[in-house]
Formats: C-alpha cells, sequence, structure tokens
C-alpha cells in the first residue's frame, strides 16, 4: 500500500477511475504510479516531439519567454540567488537563459537527446539520469527549481528530501505545476486538461503543496497563479477541445482563418488561474538526527 506524499497515511479512495484522493488531507495522484524506470521510459524525444509538445524546439520562443519570466519571479524574491541546479532540464532551455544572466547553472534530465542538446547546442552543464543518484555537493547550489516536472515524478518525496539535505540553510526550492485546487480544474473535473496519467502522476493543491513542503523542511514565501505564454495554436486547440458552444465555434472559425504557420509564430499570455507558481525556502533545521531518507538511504553502498 502506497502512503500519502502529504500526510502519510494510506487511506485512498477512487476518484475517476484514473486517479486516487487521499481520504485524509485530500491529495490526488494517478492510480497507477509507474516503477521510476517505466516512467523514464515514457520522456524519450518523440515525447518532446508530437507526443506532448507538437514541436518543442520550434516553439523555443514561448518557453524562453516562460523561463524568463520565472527567471524574474526567482531574482524578485532571492536576489543574492546566483548558483541554480534545475530538475527535468529537457533541452536545457531555461539554464541558457540563467547562465546568460550571470547564474551558474547545471541541470539533469532523463531524456538522453534533451540533455545532449543542452550540452551541444547551447553549451549547458548537464547530466542524464535519475536526480536520486546523480553527483551533487551538499552546498553546492542555493536554488533547485522544477518547472512543470513535479508532477512527472512517481517519487517527489525523495526528490524533494535530497533537496532539502543539499541546500544549505535558507536555500531556495521554486517549481511550477497545475493547482487541482483551481476553479478551473474544479469546473473540468475529469476534463481538466491537466489530468492525463501516465505523464501526469501527482495533483497538488496550493493546500497540499504547503502541506507537502512543509513535512519535508520548506515554507512557501509565494504561491501565485501565474500567466503563461502560450501559442495561439495551443490555445485554440484547447478551447475547441471544449466540443460545443459559442467558445468552441468561436475558437474552430479562427483556426480556420489563420495559416497554421502564423498560428505557431503568434503568441499571447494566459492566465488560466491553473498553474501555480510557488518558491519555498529551507527552514532551518529542528533536530540533528538523519531525515527519513537519510536513513532510508543507509544502504550497503553508502
Ligand atoms: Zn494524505
Amino acid at each position: 500500500m502506497i502512503s500519502c506524499i502529504v500526510c502519510g497515511t494510506q487511506d485512498w479512495e477512487p476518484r475517476w477511475q484514473i486517479l486516487c484522493r487521499c481520504r485524509n488531507c485530500g491529495f490526488m495522484r494517478a492510480a497507477e504510479l509507474p516503477t521510476p524506470a517505466a516512467a523514464t521510459g515514457i520522456y524519450t524525444e518523440a515525447y518532446f516531439f508530437g507526443q506532448e509538445y507538437g514541436d518543442y524546439l520550434a516553439d523555443r520562443q514561448v518557453h524562453v519567454q516562460n523561463f524568463a519570466a520565472r527567471w524574474r519571479d526567482m531574482r524578485r524574491l532571492a536576489d543574492d540567488v546566483n548558483t541554480v541546479f534545475e530538475i527535468g532540464c529537457a533541452y536545457g532551455l531555461f539554464l541558457e537563459y540563467a547562465s546568460a544572466h550571470g547564474a551558474r547553472a547545471a541541470g539533469i534530465d532523463v531524456c538522453g537527446e534533451a540533455v545532449a542538446h543542452a550540452a551541444s547546442e547551447l553549451g549547458q552543464r548537464v547530466i542524464v539520469g535519475d536526480f536520486l543518484t546523480s553527483p551533487i555537493a551538499a552546498g553546492e547550489y542555493q536554488a533547485y527549481c522544477l518547472w512543470d516536472t513535479i508532477e512527472h515524478l512517481p517519487r517527489p518525496d525523495l526528490v524533494v528530501e535530497r533537496i532539502e539535505r543539499l541546500l544549505p540553510p535558507s536555500g531556495w526550492l521554486f517549481l511550477t505545476t497545475g493547482d487541482v485546487g483551481s476553479p478551473l480544474a474544479r469546473l473540468r473535473g475529469r476534463r481538466w486538461r491537466m489530468i492525463h496519467p501516465p505523464t501526469h502522476l501527482q495533483y497538488f493543491s496550493r493546500r497540499t503543496m504547503t502541506q507537502f513542503l512543509a513535512r519535508h523542511g520548506f515554507a512557501i514565501v509565494e504561491a501565485k497563479a501565474i500567466s503563461v505564454y502560450r501559442t495561439l495554436h495551443s490555445v485554440l486547440s484547447s478551447l475547441t477541445a471544449l466540443r460545443k458552444g459559442f467558445t468552441h465555434s468561436a475558437a474552430s472559425a479562427i483556426s480556420r482563418l489563420i495559416p497554421i504557420g502564423g498560428q505557431n509564430r503568434m503568441g499571447m499570455w494566459v492566465n488560466s488561474g491553473d498553474i501555480m507558481f510557488v518558491a519555498a525556502q529551507k527552514r532551518a533545521s529542528l533536530s540533528c538526527g538523519p531525515s527519513r531518507a537519510e536513513a532510508e538511504s543507509q544502504g550497503p553502498t553508502s
């Protein structure tokens, strides 16, 4: 039986067949959690070119606009942070942006092709593999970032525990993810666009995120709904997916009027209220004993 990563209990109820919900704290996750190896196998190059993203690198300017906004959020809250490690760095676009703005940045991703691009084309410091076993020294980075990544992880609890151990006192954790407690997610229910296991496995709300991070030694400094820069094409696709009504009709009509190439070049900021940015700071240590993860990791190789 799987323990809830937010409250530690093991009392789950089914939700729309594909998810389940903790009866104690309300946290939601995919009903079926893949093994880390199976989850890693999802993130091939095809994931970024056709499966989840249309063409990740063709939309480069869209991603860079979003990463620039996240970098501004980080600097506004923590202007002394100049060493950053990104988990789930994909093709390295955030690392490139942070490096260009004076940070010593590095990252990791499970997708070998993406990491190869980040290293050879963008000259970034990247490694391919599992963050839990990657060689990072304690205190090496002042901040860890997970942009639209935590929802993909089979064990976010282990990842956040390791981040907490690696960070210096008052170090930072920045992330973005969907907010299943937002008005739009509640309205859409099963049809909320973020619900798609087996890529999205963890469904946090602001409340469960606050409780989850507190459990792992972090205090939230800021949590807010963010505007996301999206291509006109992706916005229209979302609206036509509503299937009926005036919005669907209008979006379909606009889609037909604009050439496909034009849709991909145009973009806009959209705040649908269901994507949250969270900035959290490592709390002062309350005890001198090993963390749960440290106790678990005292295996034969350590
Ligand atoms: Zn729970």
